[in-house]
């Protein structure tokens, strides 16, 4: 993978861009891909945004998200824009697989791919890109590469806000270690772009249904397990669990991290009955690295304290093999 500055002459004129992200996108996801989206909009390409999946509901008041081509339900606009792209931007992953359907159609597109993400462990498939695991969020990569691009004026407030989203969630709002002085100096930065940050904290996090705030309270109650000699949690979800709640696309989000708020416990993980597989996400407190176990035992991948991964065993089977490893694995 060359450097991502070698990949600016690229777009020296006007190119015909295809930005993509990560399958079931977050706030990072989404808000680096319309953050970009409308820099290089504004910088006179012609450019379109596929997410592989519906972007969640919480999201969809951010600008530009309305424009946005959803694989799954749309492919055919996206594969015709990918076919038509001189260049092609992946955001927030670091392996094809990531964007499940389209990743037949990405791996065989023969345009320049350009990698902005920071994920552990690259796959070598890109032809330019930055990949730096130490960085908040790939909203904080996007904005760095405005300004490597000597654009910081043109950073106005939809970019600002789009960059702001993905930054606060993939930090826990500013908590997380990776929210670095430099992290602050860019929302400094952002904010003087003229963004609203309380309107966007509410637009984000206190947008709940009822049923998904009660569906929070069943789920701690009743999902949720501790194991006091492991310093770990687990919450389990079943398709009974979320049908009970009429739980929606995203009113998950979050629910991983609850279990970190006990005191003692530094490995919280949380198993969910999807219909074509079982979804683990793994987050941890302090010196244990989930992403390892995400890779060794889950098929997946991540960063050092939030990661993912899946089983093709059942809900019932992976809770029973979960348990199992628990004691191998848990943090001391
Ligand atoms: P979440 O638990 O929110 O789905 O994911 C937590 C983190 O792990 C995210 O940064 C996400 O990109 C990564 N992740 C989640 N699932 C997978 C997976 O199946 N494979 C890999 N490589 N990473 C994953
Ligand atoms: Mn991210």
């Amino acid at each position: 993978m060359l450097p991502i500055q070698d990949a600016l002459p690229l777009l020296k004129d006007p190119a015909r861009i295809f930005i993509t992200t990560h399958h079931k996108p977050d706030g990072d996801a989404i808000g680096s891909m319309l953050g970009l989206y409308h820099y290089l909009k504004g910088k006179g390409h012609f450019v379109t945004a596929v997410s592989p999946s519906e972007v969640p509901e919480f999201l969809m008041w951010m600008p530009g998200a309305n424009g946005l081509i959803n694989y799954e339900s749309d492919a055919d606009a996206a594969k015709k824009a990918l076919a038509n792209a001189d260049l092609v931007f992946c955001l927030d992953f670091n392996d094809l697989n990531r964007t499940k359907h389209l990743e037949l159609p990405l791996a065989e597109a023969t345009q320049p791919r350009i990698l902005i993400d920071h994920h552990l462990f690259p796959k070598d498939v890109w032809t330019y890109g930055m990949s730096i695991p130490a960085k908040s969020s790939t909203c904080e990569m996007v904005y760095d590469f405005i300004n490597l691009s000597g654009d910081n004026a043109l950073i106005d407030k939809n970019i600002a806000a789009c960059l702001y989203v993905g930054v606060m969630t993939d930090t826990g709002s500013f908590k997380f270690p990776a929210t670095t002085a430099s992290v602050h100096r860019m929302i400094a930065d952002l904010m003087e772009r003229g963004i609203n940050h309380t309107a966007i904290h509410e637009d984000v996090y206190d947008a709940w249904s009822e049923s998904r705030m009660r569906f929070l309270g069943y789920v701690l109650i009743e999902r949720m397990q501790v194991f006091r000699k492991y310093n770990s949690a687990l919450i389990t979800l079943s398709r009974k669990d979320m049908n009970l709640f009429n739980v929606q696309n995203g009113d998950t989000e979050g629910l991983v991290n609850y279990p970190l708020s006990i005191a003692g416990i530094k490995f919280a993980t949380l198993i969910t009955e999807r219909s074509d597989e079982v979804k683990l996400s793994f987050r941890s407190k302090g010196p244990f690295d989930v992403s390892k176990v995400a890779r060794l035992y889950f098929d997946g991948g991540g960063h050092f304290n939030a990661s993912g991964g899946r089983a093709k065993t059942s809900f019932d089977e992976t809770i029973v093999y979960f348990k199992k490893i628990l004691s191998d694995i848990h943090p001391k």
